[in-house]
């Protein structure tokens, strides 16, 4: 299946075109926006919007599109998840109730429709072959803009620095894009918070960047790499809460102030929250290596769960969906 390329110029006939909402009611899933560069023959793919609730990407391309700057070199803009951004109250959805999460499909092979939205996006990124691949997505909770990645090396540390100061490099493998071989560069950005002005900001930024640079060598701020992250996740079937104090109605209660620790991190002794128990096995710590690390990574005293190592902390959110669906937060040793 050849994707279906629209082009700037069928865009600009249309006043209205530019802003985004007007964009997203006219698209379909996984289509496939290129922008011709000065040299034609070299090309950047970017991603936006495999998770429906996660607009600062599409955002972005919308308003670069508005700025009518060429870019160094052709630019294949993907825009994933339409009918799940357009469910309900439009961008409030990761998926379409009933599907899984497309970010955990690209290593799938079965004929469920998100899966060959999956392969459908893989197939446009290759048909261009181009010289790196960005995905932008936002994180449920507040915090600064991060990268992802599987590799480490300069270029991708430079690409990564057009977003972020910081570059996680994983080795867990969840089945998404990114893990996804394109034979260069290849980066899940987190641009911050899905409704905070500035996570568009960071991702429109990154864009501009990315379309002037003449080769992706020009970055003088490569990432600083954070290795061995860890996720941590609810075991299935517990309940949660966010509050201030402990909560008897659920297994567990996260500390509502949990997002502040994506900007500062933790120390040792610093508070997670409250279990209802004695066992800390509600919690799931997922190292590279497959290994549950829930016992040092953590301490129980008195129902309150403290932090036992000093962490950097990425994704932490408040929401209860976000949490049980996906996890409570990833974490790399300072
Ligand atoms: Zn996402």
């Amino acid at each position: 299946m050849r994707a279906e390329a629209l082009h700037r110029a069928d865009l600009q006939g249309h006043q209205k075109f530019a802003q985004p909402l007007e964009v997203l009611s006219r698209l379909q899933d996984v289509s496939v926006f290129d922008v011709a560069g000065q040299d034609n023959t070299r090309w950047r793919a970017v991603s936006v919007l495999i998770h429906g609730n996660e607009p600062s990407g599409f955002y972005a391309m919308c308003r670069y599109w508005h700025s009518a700057v060429i870019p160094a070199v052709n630019l294949r803009f993907i825009v994933a998840s339409v009918s799940a951004a357009k469910t309900a109250k439009w961008f409030s959805q990761r998926y379409i109730e009933g599907e899984r999460d497309l970010n955990r499909c690209f290593a799938l092979d079965d004929n469920q429709a998100d899966t060959l939205r999956a392969q459908r996006i893989v197939k446009a990124i290759r048909e261009v072959t181009p010289e790196c691949v960005v995905d932008l997505h936002n994180t449920s909770g507040q915090g600064p803009a991060f990268a992802v990645a599987l590799q480490k090396d300069l270029a991708t540390r430079k690409l990564a620095g057009l977003w972020s100061d910081y570059l996680i490099h994983t080795g867990l493998r969840l089945g998404s894009l990114m893990e996804q071989e394109f034979d260069c560069p290849t980066l899940t950005i987190e641009c911050g918070g899905s409704d905070d002005a500035k996570s568009h900001q960071i991702a429109y930024q990154g864009i501009c960047r990315l379309a002037i640079s003449e080769t992706l060598d020009e970055c003088a701020f490569p990432a600083q790499v954070l290795s061995h992250p860890m996720r941590v996740e609810l075991r299935p079937g517990m309940s949660l809460s966010y509050a201030n104090q402990r909560q008897h109605l659920t297994d567990v209660c996260i500390l509502q102030q949990v997002t502040q620790y994506n900007y500062d991190g933790v120390e040792q002794g610093d508070l997670l929250g409250w279990i209802n128990g004695a066992d800390l096995s509600v919690f799931r710590v997922r190292d590279e290596m497959g290994n549950d690390l829930h016992l040092d990574l953590f301490t129980l005293d008195n129902n309150q769960v403290r932090f036992n190592q000093s962490l950097h902390i990425f994704m932490a959110t408040t929401s209860v969906k976000a949490a049980t669906e996906d996890c409570l937060f990833y974490c790399v040793k300072k």
